[in-house]
């Protein structure tokens, strides 16, 4: 027996729980596919803590989308009653030559939004725990902060059950297809086959092998976290007095912190992981791991280099400019491509839910996707950029 809906949705983390809850709350009759139970620590959106800030380095194309997101977390959080996002001003420290201050720099005069730049003299007085190098600046964006991952999967999940669609665990797509007439779209899983208008795939680590023949140029990238307990001044890192900090110490090499809420400071390399495959990510945090984190710390941070309290490991999904694909299948206009990550999607994910919900149901989102399409990672120089061996399905 065929179960029918609008729209079916598979993967259920950041992404798809917040498309599940647009897309039910609009009225469509919504099937949400999950291999596991989210919020779990399978993918992408486990670990506690995720940044959010406005004035985006990574492109002025941005900042629109992000700050829709932000009225969405906030409308979000009021109507669950539940903490999903701290304002705490948040640093973004870096090497003048490196790109990301720049990037923000670039951001905030496009969008008029306030930033406050500080030499490194000044960022020590106002934090003498951070010990930048004279090479380096800073920009406070006061609007920065802290989402709780956790906590906010579960809010769009509830959302989108109390909407009425039909949210299935444990229940991996193992195939779908165009229907027979060629108007709709099939899935297959473990309790027989649905059929829909629409799919969305927001699959996380494991979209490009779901839709492995447009040989997409994404990998993923194993990522670890350690959660330290400072070994000197811990109430600096308290969230009351300092909110995140991102630092790029070498152009292109970054590490990031977050405050302590309770559980340790939360810090990790950003990006330069090692490439796998979502279902043999090697989960095991070695002491090459902390070692690699911890020089750049005691570089920096030397007050924060205690003991370590906690550790786990989760994925990337990278495409070769690092932005996010965002777009219709080529071959099949009712089929969604949803993969905002790269290391930097999650605060977008409660507008990413408005955006699905937009192109499912009038074929275009009111924001300029142009910079998120699938024609460039299909383009001869990003395919180069992602070599067979780095992705994540077989290429034959
Ligand atoms: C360590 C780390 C730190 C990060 N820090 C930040 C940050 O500070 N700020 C920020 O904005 N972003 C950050 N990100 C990025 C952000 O967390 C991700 O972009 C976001 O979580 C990705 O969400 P997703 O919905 O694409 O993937 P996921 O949340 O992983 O969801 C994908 C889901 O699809 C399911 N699935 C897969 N295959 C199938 C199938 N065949 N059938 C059914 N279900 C399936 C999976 O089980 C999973 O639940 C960070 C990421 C990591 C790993």
């Amino acid at each position: 027996m065929t179960t029918t809906a609008d729209v079916i949705v598979v993967g259920l983390g950041a992404h798809g729980s917040s498309a599940a809850s647009h897309l039910a709350r609009r009225g469509l009759k919504v099937i949400g596919f999950d291999t596991h139970c989210p919020p779990h620590t399978f993918g992408s959106s486990h670990g506690g803590t995720r940044i959010i800030r406005q004035s985006y380095s990574e492109g002025p194309f941005y900042v629109p989308i992000m700050l829709r997101a932000y009225e969405l977390w906030e409308d979000l959080q009021e109507r669950s009653g539940v903490e999903l996002m701290r304002i705490t001003g948040g640093l973004s420290i870096g090497d003048t030559r490196g790109k990301g201050t720049a990037g923000i720099r670039a951001s905030a005069a496009e969008h008029d939004l306030p930033i406050d730049i500080l030499t490194p003299e000044q960022i020590h007085e106002r934090y003498p725990v951070l010990h930048p190098n004279e090479h380096m600046e800073a920009t406070f964006d006061p609007r920065a902060g802290g989402l709780f991952p956790e906590p906010a999967v579960q809010a769009h999940l509830d959302e989108a059950v109390n909407a009425g669609a039909d949210l299935r665990f444990d229940e991996p797509v193992t195939s779908w297809r165009p229907d027979r007439e060629g108007g709709g779209v099939q899935v297959e899983t473990k309790s027989g086959t649905f059929e829909a208008k629409q799919l969305v795939f927001t699959a996380g680590a494991w979209l490009p092998e779901l839709v492995s023949k447009l040989k997409l140029p994404m990998w993923i990238e194993r990522q670890v976290l350690f959660w330290l307990e400072p070994k000197a001044n811990a109430d600096a890192f308290k969230p009351e007095n300092m909110g995140n900090h991102g630092w790029e110490y070498d152009p292109g090499y970054n590490f990031y912190a977050q405050p302590d809420y309770g559980e340790g400071v939360k810090v990790a390399l950003h990006h330069n992981g090692r490439s796998s495959h979502p279902d043999s990510l090697d989960r095991v945090v070695t002491a090459e791991d902390e070692n690699a984190l911890r020089k750049q710390i005691e570089r920096y941070i030397p007050d924060l280099n205690g003991k370590l309290l906690n550790s786990a490991v989760c994925m990337y999904t990278d495409t070769p400019d690092l932005h996010f694909l965002i777009d219709f299948h080529p071959g099949h206009k009712n089929i969604l491509l949803v993969s905002p990550c790269s290391g930097h999607g999650f605060k977008f994910s409660a507008v990413m839910g408005e955006i699905v919900a937009d192109m499912v149901t009038e074929g275009k989102s009111k924001f300029d996707l142009s910079n998120f399409g699938v024609e460039r990672l299909l383009s001869e120089e990003s395919q180069a950029a992602c070599p067979p061996e780095r992705r994540p399905y077989a290429t034959v």
